[in-house]
């Protein structure tokens, strides 16, 4: 049996046709095998994958993922698993409940095999700030994976599993989607319930999927999505398709140091698409001051968000009968260093006195650039821009240097700043060292409307 790359539907026809225990024992074979190097998998949930495939055998075989492989990126719940958020605090934290979405994956026939390697909490870009190891680029072993969702995306990539959850607060599912030449979707905010998900910074977080097929992730994707009871910013969702015929590109990307290998290639595809759609300039103005509105915004919900791990109410606490030094001493030993950096930075844009000059500001920017792009869409139907501004870089390239890995999300902040939906797809590769690396760019539709993105795709001849 080969397991590499297959898609759902094959995967689908694999269990179908053999023995389904018996696939399963040889894929976790191959999957140990496979992840050895790569290191994408925290930890693989083998006795949960068989006793859903023994619970498949009453349930109907036409389910869309019937005894199809799943991988989950380990800050999403799976009930009686461990969740460690990629973080030492969280490291023998058992998930009580499912989250939403997995509830409704688990309905549709999907096995979990898995939870997937992330920065700690989702705070990064190359899932270098995981509290246990990093995980490795699959086109390039010297390179990271892109992050925080870097887990999901390399077991994706690598060919591993056909599709993985991740989330996206500021790219984390675009970045490492791009890095790893696979579609990731960051859905519409509030389409997808984020019951279960540990939060990040709620205002921006979204729970979506990975995968190599087209198909495949609309298929994930339309499974998530809808009003949940349990997330109360969910909505009764109304799909809007659109009719692509305009499609706008952002001149302020190009003055924001994008490599040059990524600009040729997104103006030969412009270039091709230009032949069937009326390509146009659009001006994106508040681009440039997205990242720093993220920065405040999403630090600051982040130092709220984080408050909980206290040393009391969940995993690693500190042995002293003391409270402060229980409380002081669990978060600092329990903690890695960008969480603690972002807490500090949110606690102080928060604060009395600075809570005016910089978080209501950043607010204010963040409705400036929601309606950049509300504007936007009066002109075009779709936005395409880069998803990074550089290719998969070198692991611990940038580790010493928050700001650098900071401006790798500099295109996709600005996304989730406006609640909007995007997909990032592999364009093609560039040459570097011998090695093929994949370039992603990513399409962004207007609220609501990710079924515009994947019908233009399909029609241009995506698979
Ligand atoms: N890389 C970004 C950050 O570090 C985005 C993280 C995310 O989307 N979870 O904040």
């Amino acid at each position: 049996m080969n397991f590499k790359n297959l898609t759902i539907q094959e995967f689908k026809n694999l269990v179908l046709n053999n023995n389904p225990f018996d696939v399963y024992e040889k894929y976790f074979e191959f999957l140990r095998e496979e992840d050895v190097d790569l290191k994408s998998f925290l930890f693989f949930t083998e006795d949960l994958a068989f006793k859903l495939l023994e619970e498949l055998k009453n349930k109907d075989k036409e389910l869309p993922l019937w005894g199809v492989p799943l991988a989950v990126k380990d800050n999403i719940l799976v009930k009686g698993e461990r969740c460690t958020a990629g973080s030492k605090i969280l490291e023998n934290y058992l998930a009580v409940y499912d989250a939403t979405v997995i509830e409704k994956l688990k309905e549709a026939g999907a096995i979990i095999i898995g939870k997937t390697n992330l920065d700690e909490f989702a705070m990064g870009s190359s899932t270098e700030n995981s509290a246990y190891f990093p995980t490795l680029n699959p086109f390039d072993h010297t390179r990271v994976p892109g992050g925080s969702s870097g887990g999901s995306a390399a077991a994706v990539g690598g060919g591993l599993v056909p599709i993985a959850l991740g989330s996206d607060t500021g790219g984390s599912i675009r970045q490492p989607a791009g890095f790893c030449g696979v579609y990731g979707l960051k859905p519409t905010y509030s389409a997808v319930s984020r019951y279960g998900l540990i939060a990040m910074a709620s205002s921006l977080d979204v729970i979506g999927p990975f995968a190599r097929k087209l198909e495949d992730i609309e298929l994930i994707f339309k499974i998530i999505r809808g009003r949940d009871e349990k997330d109360s910013t969910t909505q009764n969702y109304q799909p809007k398709i659109k009719e692509v015929k305009k499609i706008g590109v952002p001149q302020e990307v190009f003055e924001m140091g994008v490599d040059e290998r990524i600009k040729n290639l997104l103006e030969k595809f412009l270039d091709n698409l230009k032949i069937n759609y009326e390509i146009k300039k659009i001006s994106l103005p508040s681009l440039p001051y997205a990242l720093p509105t993220y920065y405040i915004v999403m630090t600051a919900e982040v130092s709220s968000n984080l408050a909980r791990y206290d040393g009391i109410r969940y995993g690693f606490s500190y042995k002293t009968q003391d409270l402060w030094e229980k409380y002081f001493k669990s978060r600092e030993y329990g903690l890695g260093d960008e969480v603690k950096r972002r807490i500090l930075l949110g606690t102080f844009v928060l604060s009395y006195g600075y809570y005016d000059a910089y978080y209501k500001q950043a607010l204010k920017a963040r409705r400036f650039i929601f309606e950049d792009f509300q504007k936007a869409f009066n002109e075009v139907d779709l936005i395409l821009m880069p998803t990074s501004p550089t290719l998969p870089f070198k692991l611990g390239e940038k580790t010493e240097d928050p700001l650098a890995m900071y401006l790798s999300d500099i295109f996709t902040v600005p996304i989730n700043l406006a609640y909007l939906p995007a997909l990032s797809f592999n364009l093609g590769f560039v040459e570097e060292e011998g090695k093929k690396l994949p370039v992603g760019v990513q399409l962004v539709a207007n609220l609501f409307e990710e079924e515009t993105i994947f019908n233009f795709l399909r029609k241009i001849g995506f698979e």
